[in-house]
């Protein structure tokens, strides 16, 4: 069977390496122009691996698979060098947190580190390539396709017996305009997570990040939101991230350089209901009034007090951003924000400052805007030779996750 897979990313990566020894003639098309800009959203990702049930895609997804997954990654590490962790494995730990309303989640954490992860794509390419069933097209971006009787056309005019599409969450113009001629592939899209990445100095959280490196926490706050943490980054960096018209906050860490800061996501969930169907067109707007208010291109940040007080930050007293200078200004994020979003994020810190005291300091930062979009649940059973696989399929949104859904739908393949 002739198969096309759209996109080299960490989906496509577990689709691949099932069917690799098979005899199947694969074409992987890729639109960044070489493997080294290209696969697990651009290499962007902080490569932090994650074994849970209760996290990373709505997937039921084998936990020897994840184990095995974190194996497959691993062992194309420089010497297997990474950093782990296993959160809220300590019963104490666990208690304290649940006695004051948090839902703490337990999941096991290996850190490669973005600059490991680079090394370890270009160790996977480069066996793939060296399979005479697998072809790499770089520089090919696939705009379109039209399933027709047995087989599916793509953009470029080359067709195929199936088409598995795998384009992560830069691929969503690929999407939306699959969806548009075929809406009844859109089984869910009502939810968008908004909040802040906070950055303390790492003294405040070290035993956490001892124990644990990543501590993930879920509260029902006043307001009735589910509010969790996302992305903890011990010793790490907050950068900026690019969308087409607008621009977020987010942040990594290395496996070598270390920053004296912590930083970490504070995501309210919003899941509205009819009229309500445009969770990214909501997400968005709050973005770009955030940017307008900041300047283009820039991102605001706040000490915790007067994001709490509302009022402008002017200066900064203990904690200094690990963000670069021209990425932000200080500002007000209450101006852009919907009040019950504020009030969900500092019901969170409150409460979580009685746990791990000083997540409340004054001086601490807080940054906007910090988005999740969640992509549209698509049904896989629509095409039988057309599927979506990855954080595109809206069923994945981890390294993990997106591997074993790519693995598994490749293994549904190989069944017939
Ligand atoms: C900044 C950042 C940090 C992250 N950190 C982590 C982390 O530490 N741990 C974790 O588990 N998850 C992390 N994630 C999430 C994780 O990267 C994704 O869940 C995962 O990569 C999804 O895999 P995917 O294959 O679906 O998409 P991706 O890995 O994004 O791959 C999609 C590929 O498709 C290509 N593509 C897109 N459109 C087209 C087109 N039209 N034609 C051809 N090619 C196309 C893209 O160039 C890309 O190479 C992070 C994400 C971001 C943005």
């Amino acid at each position: 069977m002739r198969i096309a897979i759209i996109g080299f990313g960490a989906a496509a990566i577990g689709f691949i390496e099932c069917l690799k020894d098979s005899k199947h003639e694969i074409h992987i098309f890729e639109k960044s122009k070489d493997v080294y800009s290209s696969s697990i959203s651009g290499i962007r990702a902080d490569g932090k691996l994650f074994v849970s049930k209760e996290m990373g895609g709505n997937l039921d997804v084998d936990i020897q698979l994840q184990k095995d997954l974190v194996d497959y990654y691993i062992e194309r590490t420089e010497n297997r060098k990474y950093e782990s962790g296993t959160s809220f494995a300590n019963k104490d730990i666990f208690k304290k947190f649940f006695a004051k309303g948090f839902q703490p989640i337990h999941s096991d954490f290996y850190h490669i580190g973005t600059d490991q992860l680079k090394q370890v794509l270009y160790n996977i390419y480069e066996d793939f390539n060296s399979h005479g069933n697998i072809h790499f097209h770089f520089n090919e971006t696939i705009t379109d396709m039209e399933p027709i009787a047995n087989t599916v056309i793509l953009s470029n005019r080359e067709s195929f017996d199936t088409v598995v599409v795998a384009v992560g969450r830069s691929g969503q113009k690929l999407i939306k305009t699959i969806i548009g001629k075929f809406p009844e592939l859109i089984s869910d899209n009502s939810k968008v997570d908004l909040g802040v990445r906070m950055e303390l100095p790492d003294l405040i959280v070290e035993e956490l990040n001892r124990e644990m490196y990543e501590f993930k926490l879920k509260y029902k706050s006043k307001t009735g939101y589910m509010v969790r943490t996302f992305c903890n980054n011990p010793g790490g960096y907050v950068v900026t991230e690019n969308y087409d018209d607008f621009v977020t906050v987010n942040g990594h860490s290395k496996l070598k350089e270390k920053s004296k800061n912590t930083n970490f996501a504070i995501l309210t969930t919003v899941q509205l209901t009819h009229p309500f169907n445009d969770p990214i067109g909501f997400g968005s707007h709050i973005a770009k009034l955030t940017n307008l208010l900041a300047g283009k291109n820039k991102v605001i940040l706040q000490t915790y007090n007067n994001f709490k007080s509302s009022k402008r930050t002017k200066h900064l007293y203990r904690v200094f951003p690990t963000l670069e200078k021209d990425s932000y200004i200080l500002g007000d994020i209450n101006l852009a924000y919907p009040r019950r979003i504020a009030e969900s994020i500092i019901d969170f810190i409150e409460n979580l400052n009685e746990v791990v005291p000083g997540v409340a300091n004054d001086d601490n930062l807080i940054y906007a805007p910090e988005i999740k979009f969640y992509s549209n649940r698509l049904h896989n059973d629509h095409f039988y030779n057309l599927k979506f696989i990855g954080d595109c399929s809206g069923a994945t949104r981890s390294i993990i996750y997106a591997t074993a859904h790519g693995w598994m739908m490749a293994e549904k393949i190989l069944k017939g």
